[in-house]
């Protein structure tokens, strides 16, 4: 069994909280990390390194969890720099544009739907995002939903099926119709390459009966739910996620006080080191805001009433076409008042919290060995030299990029 050993290690964010400084970042000052089989080994001071077969030295860096992108839609054909560009001079987002990608999905051939999506997974990962959610949303017919879902688990076991992205166009006056058709022959041939289900509960696609019934019948056949929710503006899809049990409500940019409360309780407190989290955790998705120049969501309303947080990129080619998590660390920061710890905790451990996931977004023994080393002594860097390159280095699976 071959072994590596990060070591010389300044500042090591192991989100385990209360075993260091740091509140739930767990930090841990000259520390090293030992990766055998692909997960870490051993967590300790780099006075104490064990030996290994191989050794990477960090030279003082800040090393932390790779980060968790739980929000991201990948897979379609074409861009829409023409809209962001109108959108800039003035024109509003309204969610209309995302036919124009659906047309150019449907166009597309495998090899190129293929290949963007791993251009995206590889652009991703050398941001230091090493597991990363990908949902459907832009064939909306049976064989294009399929086929999306298909390529993206090559890529990645985070696979959600959102058929139910926008009424496309062809059932534009019937949409009871095209919600027979979600809940019928296309979630039954995107169920098997799909870990959950989304829908895009809102004005101008679909109501809260119609969210209701696609959900259900996801959950029916063992997907588990999520939401794009309360996004452009108050809805019911927030409480919605409650009522179902959703790992992840997402955008939560328009909230009452009602949603807040809806979402505070599904606190489950426990005797662990953070003191408990909410099981339906709020996705907040700053790239959609600062890409369609909208206010961001109330962070701290949020984290103030104990609800678990989480960021992701939100990337898709319309409202947000980012893959830099380090970016949406920046913009948590410095437009919605997280701190650097809540925002870098919400970009790793909340992620994972959102996929219902304990073995990522966490440097701790029998943890995947996904981890970062940052060009620079801390955390803190990520939000304080915001547009800097400053991952030196990514370690999938404990092997390094
Ligand atoms: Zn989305």
């Amino acid at each position: 069994m071959s072994s590596l050993l990060v070591d010389n290690i300044g500042e090591l964010v192991t989100n385990e909280a209360g075993r260091g400084e740091g509140g739930p970042l767990g930090i841990r000052r000259r520390a090293a990390l030992l990766i055998e089989e692909g997960e870490v080994a051993w967590v300790g001071s780099a006075a104490d390194a064990p030996a290994a077969d191989r050794r990477i030295d960090a030279d003082g860096a800040a090393v932390l969890p790779g980060f968790v992108d739980s929000h991201a839609h990948l897979v379609f054909a074409g861009d829409r720099a023409g809209e962001f560009a109108a959108r800039m001079a003035g024109q509003p987002y309204t969610g209309g544009g995302i036919r124009t990608t659906v047309r150019a999905t449907r166009a597309a051939s495998d090899g190129e739907l293929r290949a963007t999506v791993r251009r995206l997974r590889a652009e991703a990962l050398r941001q230091g995002t090493t597991t990363i959610e990908i949902k459907s949303g832009y064939g909306l017919t049976v064989a294009d939903e399929a086929r999306s879902l298909r390529i993206a688990a090559e890529v990645s076991t985070e696979t959600t099926f959102l058929g139910a992205h926008v009424v496309p166009a062809e059932y534009a006056d019937r949409p009871d119709d095209y919600v027979g058709l979600v809940c019928g022959p296309m979630l039954h041939a995107a169920a098997p390459y799909a870990k959950w289900i989304d829908v895009f509960c809102e004005r101008g696609a679909f109501d809260v009966d119609h969210a209701r019934a696609i959900l259900a019948c996801g959950q029916a056949l063992g997907l588990g739910v999520r939401v794009h929710a309360n996004q452009l503006g108050p809805g019911p899809g927030v409480r919605l996620g409650v009522e179902l049990g959703a790992a992840s409500v997402d955008h939560c940019t328009h909230l009452t006080d009602a949603d807040v409360d809806a979402l505070a309780s599904t606190r489950f407190d426990c005797m662990c080191a953070d003191g408990g989290h909410t099981t339906t955790v709020a996705t907040l998705l700053p790239g959609a805001e600062f890409s369609t120049r909208s206010p961001y969501p109330d962070a701290r309303r949020l984290l103030d009433a104990r609800v678990t947080v989480a960021l992701a990129t939100d990337c898709n080619p319309g409202s947000s076409y980012t893959s830099s998590m380090p970016f949406c660390i920046a913009l948590a920061v410095r437009e919605m008042r997280m701190t650097p710890a809540e925002a870098v905790w919400a970009a790793t451990a909340g992620g994972a919290r959102a996929l219902r996931r304990d073995d990522i977004g966490v440097l701790r023994p029998r943890a995947r060995a996904d981890l970062i080393i940052l060009d620079a002594p801390s955390h803190l860097h990520l939000a304080y030299r915001p547009g800097v390159p400053l991952i030196r280095q990514v370690l999938h699976n404990g092997v390094p990029l």
